[in-house]
């Protein structure tokens, strides 16, 4: 049971999808029940490399096995001992498939052809303050539902299915084709070995039917872009009574036109007039849940950064409550009168007089296109 699944495979641990398929398909049919009829030892070999490959050919599960080994998959893959016939019959189908014409084979008796309903993905648009604050919405799902006449069984109330007459309940049929027997599956009953003479009028005998479905969803507070939630069961009804699948409601947070997320932290950009700037003083900025004072020092500059902590975004995995961080852009002033471009003159004649020591990014500045030129034209000579 522990040992690892990509050493059962003999495959390396960045190997391909298409690399852990060929592995396991050439082990499958070195191991398979059929070939190595009442040997224990080999039985046991195709159990691991079907449970190895089950897991390593979900992405999913192959990405929870990577990080958690096999507690982190354990149950999904169907572990050691949920192994079932099914499990023989459907990968013997898969290597079957491929190497048709290789006979061999035997009936495997009857088999009930319940398939597990398909998987569906809903994408949900989210506002930032619902993704932030967590909300519940209703979600209108177009899906397959088991039929409610018959069960989901396809078969008329009152009746059974029967066993199949073409393949007499096997399941498979063969053919042949040129010199080669082949064995199939029975195009009749699709493999179940049975049939239904008298289909459910509501269903038609399939057993489900096309039904929208209204759920409600709970969405955590923190969820972002990339989350989904899983809600098990809610997919598609499985075929002739077998289980659902599961619904993932993949998350989406729409561009907010004040605030951009970065994990747990809000950034916004704040636009102060040149005086503010220059004197400080105080100014209101928005935070999602209400207004906050923002202290402005004397003497800032364009792109400064405040950082207002615990005004972020409380992680949905949990950890601590991210801040907001304000980056500070300043206006210059436009439509000025008379009277105020006048002033300015005065100002900017008195600031002058004081020299470079008003400026204090100036200096690096002049120094720097100094050192740019003396470059130039050393390279020149
Ligand atoms: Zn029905
Ligand atoms: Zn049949």
């Amino acid at each position: 049971m522990a040992e690892d699944y990509y050493v059962i495979l003999g495959v390396a641990r960045n190997a391909s999808e298409t690399e852990i398929k060929r592995s396991f398909r050439k082990l499958a049919m070195k191991y398979h029940p059929d070939r190595n009829q009442g040997d224990p030892e080999a039985e046991e070999k195709f159990k691991q490399v079907k449970e190895a490959y089950d897991v390593l050919s979900d992405p999913q599960k192959r990405a929870a096995y990577d990080q958690c080994g096999h507690a982190g998959v354990h149950g999904a893959a169907g572990g050691g001992g949920g192994f079932s016939a099914d499990a023989f019959s459907d990968i013997f189908g898969e290597v079957f498939e491929d190497l048709f014409g290789m006979g061999g084979g035997r009936g495997r008796g009857q088999r009930t052809r319940s398939r597990r309903g398909t998987d569906l993905r809903y994408n949900l648009e989210l506002t930032l303050e619902e993704a932030v604050a967590g909300t519940e919405v209703e979600v209108r799902v177009p899906t397959l539902v088991a039929c409610e006449s018959c069960g989901g069984s396809g078969v008329r109330p009152g009746s059974s299915p029967v066993t199949c007459s073409l393949c007499h309940g096997q399941g498979v049929v063969r053919m042949q084709q040129g010199f080669f027997s082949v064995q199939q599956t029975c195009p009749n009953c699709q493999g179940s070995g049975r049939e239904i003479r008298d289909p459910c009028p509501k269903c038609q005998g399939r057993g489900r039917v096309q039904k929208t479905k209204t759920l409600s969803v709970s969405i955590p507070p923190g969820v972002d872009s990339g989350d989904r939630i899983r809600l098990a069961g809610e997919g598609e009804a499985g075929e002739h009574g077998g289980p659902a699948g599961d619904l993932y409601v993949q998350i989406h947070v729409k561009e907010h036109p004040i605030f951009t997320r970065e994990g747990a932290h809000l950034h916004c950009e704040v636009p102060i007039s040149f005086t503010t700037a220059a004197l400080g003083g105080e100014l209101e900025v928005p935070t999602l849940v209400g207004k906050v004072m923002l202290k402005i020092p004397p003497e800032t500059q364009t792109g400064a950064l405040f950082r207002l902590k615990g005004k972020g975004v409380k992680p949905v995995r949990g950890g601590a409550v991210g801040d907001l961080i304000c980056r500070v852009r300043v206006e210059t002033p436009v439509k000025l009168n008379k009277e105020q471009v006048e002033l300015l003159r005065q100002l900017d004649k008195s600031l002058q007089g004081g020299g470079s020591h008003h400026r204090p990014q100036e200096h690096g500045w002049l120094d720097g296109v100094k050192q740019f030129f003396e470059k130039l034209t050393s390279k020149e000579h």
